[in-house]
């Protein structure tokens, strides 16, 4: 089989990890398998630089700073070789741009374009483990570029495409996707299997195991990836296409802190009033998520929306400025609450999922101030002072004690 395994940070945090990483590798090779490693930057490395960069010059070139951040990972290859070499199994590493990475020119955040694998194939001929440093390219000039923070899962699942290797394995510190985050609800359990469109949602709201766009582009490629932990020899969660539903109506449940909800009342109620609001959030780049707007009262009606919380000064400022011309009596804010959301597959062929979300909400005395749906996922707006007991309850309800 050819296996492609990534290790993040806190996997090569140290000498002692680097080389527990280097024993996982050398025992998957030695089972016969063609193996290629995708590292991260050992622990906080990739901070402390932006740190240190910052002390220098605050106002970095995107080209500088992404010259230094590869660094990073270049140590984390070069040691990582240094230690299989030390236990007999024939390594290299290799820079982004050695394996034949190609990515556009954004620096900061670019996007992997191609990979031209010849010199990987070429390695993996000669019975030789690679290490490929995570997170980088380069653009067609050559200039070294990063995906994006927590890109190396994408590195990975990108050279399992290029590679048609058999899976993509992507250790870390946790040894699966649970149910729900096992720090907030201890019953939570490890998921066997998972589709690719749960893992999005899941992601996305907050169950931070996999960077979204590595899932995407496994999804796009088929890529078979199995998340598991560096720490234990366990089975991870595998994600895929289509998973065994055996009666399971949601997957799991997640919840995102990141929120803040802007309530703008007594609109016009006439054409183009939505129109307005949401060309103006575009134009200021603010993603808006949950919307919701009330019937209302005598010629005016209510809209209310979620942006994340970081946005939300520059939505109001930019709302307050345009009171007039979009016409609105009063804007009212919170940052208190959260998003709970479920996510399942199975949900598209069972009824009934959201009232039994609604009805463990109501018994847990949880009160509701948005909703939102799609075919794989129902998510609530609470206060965040409930999000706890929201996701014990909506846990119990659909897992059992
Ligand atoms: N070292 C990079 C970061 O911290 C990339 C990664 O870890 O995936 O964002
Ligand atoms: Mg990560």
């Amino acid at each position: 089989m050819l296996i492609v395994q990534k290790f993040g940070g806190s996997s090569v945090a140290d000498a002692q990890r680097i080389k527990r990483v280097a024993g996982i590798v050398a025992d998957t090779y030695k089972n016969g398998n063609d193996v290629v490693v995708v590292l991260s930057a050992p622990g906080d490395m990739t901070d402390d630089l932006i740190e240190k960069a910052a002390e220098i010059n605050p106002g970095a070139s995107r080209r500088e700073l992404d010259m230094l951040l590869s660094t990073g990972e270049q140590q984390s290859v070069a040691l990582c070789a240094m230690a299989l070499e030390s236990i007999g199994i024939p390594a290299v590493s290799m820079t982004g741009w050695q394996a034949g990475i190609q990515t556009t020119g954004q620096y900061g955040n670019a996007r992997i374009r191609s990979i031209n694998s010849e010199r990987l194939l070429s390695e993996l001929d000669r019975k030789r483990v690679i290490l490929v440093a995570g997170f980088q390219g380069t653009t067609s000039f050559y200039d070294i570029t990063t995906i994006g923070r927590g890109g190396s899962d994408t590195t990975a699942v990108a050279l399992a495409a290029a590679l048609k290797a058999d899976v993509c394995q992507i250790f870390t510190d946790v040894d699966g996707v649970y149910t729900a985050d096992p720090r907030i609800v201890p019953e939570a359990s490890k998921l066997d299997e998972i589709t690719y469109d749960e893992m999005l949602e899941l992601a996305s709201m907050g169950a931070k195991v996999l960077h979204n766009r590595s899932v995407e582009m496994a999804r796009k490629y088929s890529v078979k990836l199995e998340v598991r932990s560096s720490f234990t020899n366990k089975p991870g969660t595998i994600v895929k296409e289509n998973v065994k539903m055996e009666e399971t109506r949601i997957s799991g449940i997640a919840k995102d802190s990141d929120i803040a909800r802007i309530a703008l009342v007594g609109l016009r109620d006439e054409p183009g009033v939505a129109f307005k609001v949401f060309r103006l959030m575009a134009a200021q780049n603010i993603n808006v998520d949950i919307i919701l707007q009330s019937i209302g009262r005598e010629n005016s009606k209510d809209i209310s929306f979620t942006v994340h919380k970081g946005d939300l000064k520059p939505a109001e400022n930019a709302l307050l400025t345009e009171k007039e011309s979009i016409g609105f009596a009063s804007l009212d804010v919170s940052s208190t609450l959260c998003k709970v959301s479920i996510v399942g597959a199975g949900m598209i062929n069972s009824s009934g999922v959201a009232a039994s979300m609604f009805e463990a909400l109501y018994d847990a005395n949880v009160n509701i101030h948005m909703i939102s749906t799609s075919e794989i996922k129902v998510s609530v707006l609470i206060d965040d002072v409930n999000a706890e007991i929201a996701m014990k309850a909506i846990h119990r309800k659909f897992f059992g004690d």
